[in-house]
């Protein structure tokens, strides 16, 4: 690992980034773009935080298989060299398929890095984006479910809570079918809705030993700060705080910033700061410091840039602004019922 450690910056955090994240890019105009990662990569720059970098490496068909088909892991890997669209949202370049196996074994790379070292926080800078991608099928910009595959490592390393927090503003669909069932691996996601993918209602909470450990939150367009303030502290909060984890993923959209293109949420940069400040308090008691921001989607580049930059501050020193409250959504209350109702069928 290589130090970056900017004069009087806080104890660093564990950074993963590689250039070929670049070389996964669209013909012609997409929202999922390199130009992302550059303005995240602002973020890092700029953030009150020092940094080591963590080798990036591919995930091997073994980590990916622990969560994803053979089967579409044999497809996906014929798609080398090849350009086109696997559905209406996702497409593949030349080099993405191998650019999504470094994306989704860096990640795994850094878990490693997190138990077997001193350092607990980390930002992982990746491309594609993973939590829409399902066991056996690409889906909405995303090959390789990222999270999910480190969170399956971690489970093989011996952590037995992961917790997943998805604040991206799409439904993380491919992370909750993976986890569906398993109680070792929570996944709470706060989301827009009626949106894209059409999953991630109330409702949803898991099925078999896993019911109880998904929690969804779903929350009607316009939410403001207050509204994801009141969701943190009714729902996320105390749900992971029950749960203990022993490492906390963050599916770290900035696609429900005020500024992006894609969605209609109205979120300020400082709220992801206040986000991640909430999780990293949380991180520091059940999980020894381990909690990883993972970037997933965020289509406006000054709202990644600002919202990374905020989240990272946030998790790293601890530092951020309190959000205003005394406003609300109906899907939070409604979250709240179910997410009791199947955490006292499991305790
Ligand atoms: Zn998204």
């Amino acid at each position: 690992m290589t130090a970056e450690m900017a004069p009087g910056a806080r104890a660093p955090a564990l950074l993963v980034d590689d250039p070929r994240f670049d070389l996964h890019a669209p013909v012609g105009h997409h929202p999922e773009r390199p130009e992302r990662l550059a303005a995240a990569r602002q973020a890092v720059a700029h953030a009150a935080a020092g940094f080591e970098r963590v080798p990036p490496r591919p995930a091997t068909d073994a980590e990916l298989a622990r969560v994803h088909d053979p089967g579409f892991i044999e497809q996906l890997s014929k798609l080398g060299g090849q350009e086109g669209y696997l559905d209406p949202d996702t497409y593949v370049s030349a080099r993405s398929v191998d650019v999504a196996r470094l994306a989704a074994g860096s990640l795994v790379a850094m878990v490693d890095a997190m138990i077997d070292g001193p350092l607990g926080k980390g930002v992982a800078l990746l491309r594609p984006p993973g939590h829409h991608a399902r066991p056996a099928r690409a889906m909405g910009f995303c090959l390789l479910n990222n999270v999910a595959v480190a969170a399956a490592h971690a489970r093989s390393r011996g952590i037995e809570r992961v917790a997943i927090v998805d604040w991206d503003v799409h439904h993380g669909n491919g992370t909750q079918e993976m986890f569906w069932r398993d109680p070792h691996v929570l996944y709470v996601s706060m989301h827009q809705s009626p949106f894209y993918p059409g999953t991630g209602g109330v409702d949803e909470v898991g099925e078999g030993n896993g019911r109880g450990y998904t929690v969804n939150v779903p929350l009607a367009a316009g939410g403001s700060d207050a509204v994801y303030a009141s969701a943190f502290e009714r729902i996320v909060l105390p749900v992971v705080e029950a749960y203990a984890p022993q490492l906390v993923l963050v599916s770290a959209g900035f696609d429900a910033s005020a500024r992006d293109p894609l969605a209609q949420m109205d979120l300020s940069a400082e709220a992801f700061g206040w986000m991640a400040r909430e999780l990293g308090r949380l991180a520091d008691a059940s999980a020894k410091g381990r909690m990883a921001l993972v970037l997933e989607g965020g289509y406006d580049l000054v709202a990644v840039e600002a919202g990374m930059r905020s989240a990272i501050e946030g998790m790293v020193t601890g530092r951020a602004g309190d959000l205003p409250h005394g406003e609300d959504d109906p899907g939070v209350a409604r979250a709240e019922e179910w997410a009791k109702k199947a955490w006292a069928a499991v305790s």
